[in-house]
């Protein structure tokens, strides 16, 4: 292995969960790797652990036996057993330090510590492990997360890595990055899943604290240059859902229509997965009504973008 090669395979990327056999997020059975911290903070996200580049911890509450096992094993005194209600408490004000004893220490399983370092050969590694069923599907590994665009370096390197070995790769992504960092990245991906969570960049920046216009240009410039781009789009009833809204997406994209690496619009209805883990990172969740969209809605919206006559589907987890 060249000394370049080596390097590669020893940078390290901080992630927050593996997933395997996703059917979702590219084509065929596919590994995915969650990449830790996010410059966005959409209501609706479905990973809040995933948005802060910090160690957390996810404590379910409903497993909790109160035996204090983990006050004993942690060194920095996040985990105490309250004096008045004798049950468990996290002191989220302390830093967590991701030595991991806690949840080793746990009986319950009641803990468990959100961000991980491992070296791109580590990740291959795992990756590697499902190839039998990425080459029967035409899957491969799609890096997610957070958003995989805040660590390019890493990024990079384990795309180029899995490219190196036959594996098919994808991206998921908000897009929000310097123009630099998504082409670092797109040499090696073979397939971008690029979000447009709202077309004005005012309501964008209401929704996710960012505006739209360096995502839209992004994504233009990707198209241009020929990388393959699926888009999606997130769907909440009342936030994103107005005809006008949409229709100014399609008249975005419609110059695009006929590039081959145009590869079409996978809609996303709003849905409720995530709400458990704002509970166990003691967060309140943003959303307070119900947002979601009933199936009618949502043959509306498609209705709309077939005018445009552009490849549209509903995805429904
Ligand atoms: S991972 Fe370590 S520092 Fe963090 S809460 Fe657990 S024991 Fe404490
Ligand atoms: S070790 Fe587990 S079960 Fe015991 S108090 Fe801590 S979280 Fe609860």
């Amino acid at each position: 292995m060249s000394n370049e090669n080596l390097g590669v395979i020893e940078r390290k990327a901080t992630i927050f969960n593996i997933q395997k056999y996703n059917m979702y997020d590219g084509d065929g059975v596919r590994t995915l790797v969650f990449f830790q911290g996010c410059p966005l903070r959409c209501k609706w996200c479905a990973n809040p652990e995933g948005m802060i580049k910090k160690h957390r911890v996810m404590f379910k509450s409903n497993l909790c036996v109160n035996c204090g096992a983990c006050v004993e094993a942690c060194p920095v005194g996040i985990h105490t057993i309250s004096n008045e209600t004798l049950k468990h408490e996290v002191n989220r004000d302390i830093d967590c330090i991701g030595c991991g004893k806690c949840q080793e220490a746990c009986p319950k399983s009641a803990i468990s510590i959100v961000g991980e370092v491992k070296t791109i050969s580590e990740l291959l590694e795992i990756i590697e492990e499902d190839r039998t069923f990425y080459e029967v599907s035409g899957g491969g590994v799609t890096l997610g997360g957070g958003e995989v665009l805040m660590q390019p370096e890493a990024a990079s390197s384990l795309l180029m890595a899995c490219k190196q070995v036959g594996i098919n790769t994808a991206i998921e992504t908000c897009g929000y990055a310097k123009l630099e960092s998504v082409l670092k990245v797109a040499e090696f991906t073979d397939l971008f899943l690029f979000d447009i969570k709202h077309i004005d960049s005012d309501k964008h920046f209401q929704l996710t604290g960012v505006r739209n216009e360096q995502i839209l240009e992004n994504l233009q410039e990707l198209l241009r240059r020929k990388y393959n781009v699926k888009i999606r789009m997130p769907l909440l009833k009342g936030v994103n859902d107005e005809e006008k809204d949409i229709k100014k997406v399609m008249e975005l994209l419609t110059p695009y229509k006929d590039y081959k690496n145009f590869k079409g619009i996978d809609l996303l209805p709003y849905h409720k997965m995530g709400v458990n883990k704002y509970n166990q990172l003691g967060i309140e969740y943003p959303i307070k009504d119900d947002p979601s969209l009933k199936n009618e809605d949502l043959d509306r919206i498609e209705g709309w973008i077939k005018q445009y006559d552009l490849p549209v589907k509903v995805i429904r987890h």
